[in-house]
């Protein structure tokens, strides 16, 4: 059941992945009622966010059998439906942020009105685009974006793989990549890497890293399974085929946070900046958890928490607007106010 027309939402969480769920989950839990927008399915975008687009999850605590990241998501929102979350498939296309109660517009039907927004529409790893390379990530026919998440299973171990990219991520990806590889080829389509000096180092100097320098990826090979890939020389054109048991795509992620309209305030690379140790993000009101704000840890479990978080904090914050129950009593330094975080309705204008 929606707010009254009249109302405002307490609160509306914006994503369906680990951090909107949890913020679900914690908000509805302390009778706030939330109102979720999951998004939209599309041909490019799966409510349930990147894990959507795994298979196995060996590393979310409470699953020793190891649990499919669909399943992790379905299961994840249902218990905020237990709670009474209330979930509409919308994505939002623009936000008014600069007034309270903040306005949402979905891509359809009518603006939503919030006064507290926890916004968690994650990133999306970018990939290659090519024919295979999404199918077999989808199907987990060894190829990933994320070897924290994939390198251990079965399927990648003791293999030859293959990391594409070269920039800091990469470099970890191949770093990690070796705990379980028989050797970990890095593909980049340059002769210098962009990552940072000391990362390059760590991966150049590896006994079982090899760098094919000047390559692209022009095929991923293979039906169920990764067989293969062809390989594009950058300066000669000259194809070739390589034996891989496993892919890693490492060529950055894009943060959902476009439809901001530069509202708030972002890193360079795009990510939500927040209080440090908080979700709060530069409106009060406004707070921000999982991939959209973090470009580092990125992992289902930290995305989690960091929902919990923004859920307890947007729950004082009303508490303390006056708008709930009970505040809690801040800690004494998190009442420092930077100056980089601004009461809603403030004059943007003029920073
Ligand atoms: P990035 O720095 O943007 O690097 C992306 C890499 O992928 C580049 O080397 C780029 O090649 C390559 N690439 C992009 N599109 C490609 C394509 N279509 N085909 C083939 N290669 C492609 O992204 P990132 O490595 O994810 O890093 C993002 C930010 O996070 C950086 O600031 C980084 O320092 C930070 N980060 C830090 C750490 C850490 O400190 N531990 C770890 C990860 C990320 P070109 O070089 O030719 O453009």
């Amino acid at each position: 059941m929606p707010a009254p027309a009249d109302q405002p939402e307490a609160i509306v969480i914006l994503g369906s992945g680990p951090a909107a769920w949890t913020a679900a989950i914690y908000a509805a839990r302390a009778n706030l009622r939330p109102l979720v927008l999951e998004g939209e399915p599309s041909r490019t975008m799966v409510p349930g966010g990147q894990l959507m687009l795994t298979t196995e999850v060996e590393n979310y605590p409470g699953f020793p059998e190891g649990v499919t990241g669909p399943e992790l998501m379905e299961r994840m929102r249902q218990q905020a439906e237990r709670f009474g979350a209330r979930i509409v498939a919308k994505n939002v296309v623009k936000a008014e942020l600069g007034s309270h109660p903040f306005v949402l517009h979905p891509s359809h039907g009518e603006t939503v009105r919030a006064l507290s927004l926890v916004i968690a529409t994650g990133a999306n790893a970018k990939w290659l685009g090519l024919p295979n390379e999404k199918r077999l990530a989808q199907s987990g026919g060894g190829v990933s974006a994320c070897a924290v998440c994939d390198a251990a299973l079965p399927a990648y171990r003791d293999k030859v793989l293959a990391v594409v990219g070269g920039g800091d991520s990469a470099m970890e990806e191949a770093l990690y990549t070796t705990k379980f590889s028989r050797e970990t080829l890095i593909i980049h389509r340059r002769d210098q890497f962009r990552a940072s000096p000391i990362m390059a180092e760590r991966a150049l100097n590896h006994p079982r890293i090899r760098v094919l320098w000047n390559r692209k990826v022009a095929e991923v090979l293979g039906y169920d399974q990764i067989t293969g890939l062809r390989l594009e020389d950058t300066e000669t054109g000259a194809l070739e085929d390589l034996n891989v048991g496993g892919l890693f795509v490492a060529i950055g992620h894009t943060p959902n946070s476009e439809f901001l309209d530069g509202q708030l305030e972002l890193t360079p690379h795009g990510y939500i900046r927040t209080k440090p140790l908080r979700t709060a993000a530069s409106i009060a009101g406004v707070f921000a958890a999982g991939d959209v704000v973090d470009d580092y840890y990125r992992q289902a479990v930290t995305a989690a928490g960091m929902g919990c978080m923004a859920a307890l904090e947007a729950e004082r914050w009303l508490a303390h607007q006056g708008l709930g129950e009970s505040p809690v009593l801040e800690t004494a330094d998190a009442a420092a106010n930077t100056g980089m975080w601004r009461s809603p309705g403030a004059d943007r204008s003029k920073s």
